[in-house]
């Protein structure tokens, strides 16, 4: 039995996703205490307990805690059954995140599967649906699996109400990703989303953005979409380069004004295009994972974050297979997995 301290390193929810993953992929059972002691409401919450129970209802697994603000619990995997699964977090809470949890597991099973999301699909401190579709699971895809992702209909947090549908054809094992230069840049888009809210914030965002980015007009896009899905507001400004796209999300909040919101993502998105790394701080610590199945696999990235580092770790504790990351002459990080 593995033990875990969910309060060592970034103590949040990751380091119980992550746990879970591997379990169900590597048979091994485990044992968190501490489940998220580091953040403010610690213990699980909707979306952890939706990522233990869907995670023990593909995997036949039992578990020992799994309760609305445990803070322990003990995960016994049994066997993962691909097939077609509908999990409904119940309140805004991420199905990114709950994805994440189960991907790994399916797109190595003994057949295809789908799998229906309900909760939250745009909410801040998590990968939005677009990250997903666009940025991450391009990437996995190259190792092996085809996943596509669907949104039936957006869920802003904190409303909610939000589905996704993912089709899974996995793959027998996972091809190491090469991801140390990002190749040319092919093109470049913002788009500013409201449901429910003043257009006026969309425009705002977009004009911020352009006056920071310095595109061409025809780069910018508002969305408004159908009020029934709001309140909600996202900016997504997305580079494409011929070997990864990047995207940088500002969730629309109350009390947070949409110009410093736009001017916070262009200033990110802009750092990560002059800083030359394949990887920013999400993807990086996203990526661990599948190259960690792999077996191998590099990229380049920014400094790390705390929850690489944390994720490292935590993969350490169920797969033998060396992560070092080394900081390079040109500033970038270079991720490297395995002993190749
Ligand atoms: P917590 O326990 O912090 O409440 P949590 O379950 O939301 O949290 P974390 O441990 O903080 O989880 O992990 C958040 C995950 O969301 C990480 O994988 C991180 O890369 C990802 N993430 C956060 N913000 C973004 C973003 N803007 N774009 C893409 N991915 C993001």
């Amino acid at each position: 039995m593995i033990i875990i301290d969910g309060a060592a390193g970034e103590g949040g929810g990751q380091v119980l996703r992550t746990a879970l993953s591997l379990a169900m992929v590597t048979g091994q059972a485990f044992r968190i205490d501490n489940i998220r002691a580091g953040r403010e409401k610690p213990g699980l919450m909707r979306q952890h307990l939706t990522a233990v129970q869907s995670a023990a209802a593909i995997s036949g697994s039992t578990v020992d805690g799994a309760a609305l603000g445990s803070s322990s619990l003990t995960f016994t995997p049994g066997r993962v059954r691909a097939g077609d699964y509908h999990f409904a977090i119940g309140t805004a809470g991420s199905t990114g995140l709950v994805l994440q949890t189960l991907l790994p597991a399916l797109m190595l099973a003994d057949g295809p599967s789908s799998l229906l999301l309900e909760g939250g699909t745009h909410n801040p401190h998590t990968p939005c649906f677009d990250f997903l579709a666009e940025v991450f699971l391009p990437l996995v895809n190259r190792m092996g699996p085809a996943v596509t992702a669907a949104l039936d209909r957006p869920g802003f947090y904190p409303a909610g109400g939000g589905r996704i549908r993912v089709e899974i054809a996995p793959a027998a094992a996972l091809r190491p990703l090469d991801l140390v230069e990002r190749g040319t840049l092919l093109a470049t888009d913002a788009v500013a989303r409201v449901a429910g809210l003043d257009p006026v914030i969309a425009r705002t965002e977009l004009q911020v953005a352009r006056d920071n980015l310095g595109w061409a007009e025809e780069h910018f896009r508002m969305e408004v979409l159908d009020p029934a899905w709001g309140p909600g507001n996202i900016l997504l400004l997305t580079a494409r380069y011929e070997g990864v796209t990047e995207m940088v999300a500002g969730f629309g909040e109350r009390q947070v004004p949409a110009a410093s919101l736009a001017l916070n993502a262009a200033r990110r998105l802009h750092g990560l295009m002059e800083s030359g790394a394949a990887a920013g701080p999400y993807l990086a610590d996203q990526l661990l994972l599948p190259l960690a199945l792999a077996g191998g696999g590099r990229f380049t990235t920014v400094r790390p974050s705390r929850h690489t580092l944390t994720n490292i770790d935590t993969i350490g504790r169920f797969l033998d297979v060396p992560i070092g990351i080394e900081q390079q002459a040109d500033g970038r990080h270079l991720v490297s997995v395995g002993r190749g």
